[in-house]
């Protein structure tokens, strides 16, 4: 029997039989207490509709626009459902049907084509600093998205090839995402320079792209195909067996390109420089601080590297290191989720800060760069702008010694 498109689409949704163990870890569901806004509710929803039970209206739409795709619930589900495919697959199938505030859709069409071009990047960080000092940015709805910005960050050329220093135990690619340029310049600068040290030459291919999260998620399947085909053409049939990426949420886009064996390629970094056996004259010089590390939802339920961080900050002597496991839910960051949904991402933030102003910390440590712009723009607006949101790796980094002092590897802008 020719099973229906859609029906065949969405029949893995089938495989949930309802028991309910997603529900407390749900982000939304905690904050609603709605089974509207539960994984099981969603994917009840979707069933329905794929039966031809229920219509696309715009309510039901809305439950399924506000899941964070967070994928906390796939972690728990003891039946293996593919929530967050099937919930790709739901908005791709649906994107002509709801309509954002036309405010929103700008934003985020502003922020994609910004996204896509590191010459726009420049110009709009430095744009970023003028109109947030004239207030526009307020003006714009744009204030948090401003105040998330790191400071701008001097540094040198990242494409092309960077040798080990002293003798190769490893060769790698290193994929940047569209963020780096604008708001992650210092981790990229300071992975180039920790992984030389630690005998890793580098590969910074120009030609890649963005992973395609964005559009992925937002129900552009088409837009996504094309990067995705980008970053395949450049990364697929290269000679590296491994890409690391820091941004925790490409990482997991990445890792799920359906493409033979190309997925197995990509590790987050700190995963690789967990297992890296290091130089016996590389050192980590003493750091009297406390640290907090949030775990991004990507890297905890898609990589499955939240560990490493953790294991790699301890090695610091004198550090005191902290995760958040009493609050397991998502910071409410989650892509463009942040600009749609302000309300509910600002709840969810507002437990992270209760619990990071109870800790005091110096640092707060996270493997993506959108969580950190969320975490730093709820820092500011709470009087704890003292607290530097950065990434484990950048703090390794600083606190790199090496027995004989070698010049730093990066190049300077030509
Ligand atoms: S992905 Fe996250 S927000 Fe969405 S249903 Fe699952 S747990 Fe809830
Ligand atoms: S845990 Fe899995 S099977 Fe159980 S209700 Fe949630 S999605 Fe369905």
């Amino acid at each position: 029997m020719q099973l229906d498109p859609i029906v065949s689409v969405f029949s893995d949704t089938e495989l949930c039989v309802k028991c309910g163990l997603c529900l407390p870890h749900c982000p939304t569901y905690g904050k609603t207490l709605d089974e509207n806004e539960s994984p099981r509710g969603r994917l009840s929803l979707i069933q329905a509709w794929a039966a031809g039970q229920l219509e696309a209206t715009p309510a039901l739409l809305t439950h399924i626009d506000n899941c964070l795709l967070c994928r906390s619930c796939e972690s728990a589900c003891p039946a293996n459902v593919p929530y967050g495919r099937l919930v790709d697959d739901f908005r791709q199938a649906t994107t002509t049907i709801i309509k954002r505030p036309l405010a929103s859709r700008i934003k985020s069409i502003a922020i994609g084509i910004t996204l896509q071009s590191p010459r726009l990047q420049r110009w709009s960080a430095l744009a970023n600093r003028i109109f947030s000092a004239i207030g526009l940015m307020q003006s714009f709805g744009l204030s948090e998205t401003a105040a998330g910005l790191p400071e701008m960050y001097e540094h040198g050329q990242w494409y092309g090839f960077h040798s080990a220093l002293g003798k190769e135990t490893a060769k790698v690619a290193l994929f940047l995402g569209c963020t780096a340029e604008l708001a992650d310049a210092e981790t990229v600068t300071a992975a180039i320079r920790l992984l030389t040290r630690l005998g890793v030459s580098i590969t910074v291919p120009s030609e890649q792209g963005c992973c395609g999260g964005m559009a992925l998620h937002n129900g552009d399947g088409k837009g996504f195909a094309k990067m995705k085909r980008r970053n395949l053409l450049v990364f697929q049939n290269s000679e590296f067996d491994t890409v690391l990426t820091f941004a925790s949420g490409c990482g997991a886009v990445l890792k799920e390109y359906e493409s033979h064996g190309f997925n197995s390629k990509f590790i987050d970094i700190s995963n690789f420089l967990a297992e890296l056996s290091w130089p016996d004259n590389i050192f980590l010089e003493s750091l009297s601080a406390k640290v907090i590390v949030h775990s991004p939802c990507s890297l905890k339920n898609v990589m499955k590297s939240d560990r490493h961080p953790i294991v790699l900050l301890k090695q610091i002597p004198g550090i005191h290191v902290e995760s958040l496991i009493d609050v397991p839910n998502c910071c409410g960051a989650a892509g463009t989720y942040l600009l749609n949904h302000p309300e509910m991402a600002h709840a969810l933030r507002e437990d992270f800060l209760v619990k990071i102003k109870a800790c005091s910390p110096d640092f707060i440590a996270t493997s993506n760069v959108g969580c950190a712009m969320h975490l730093r723009a709820g820092l500011k607006q709470n009087g704890m702008g003292h607290v530097q949101v950065l990434h484990p790796l950048v703090l390794l980094e600083r606190q790199l010694a090496v027995k004989s002092n070698n010049p730093s590897p990066l190049r300077s802008i030509s």
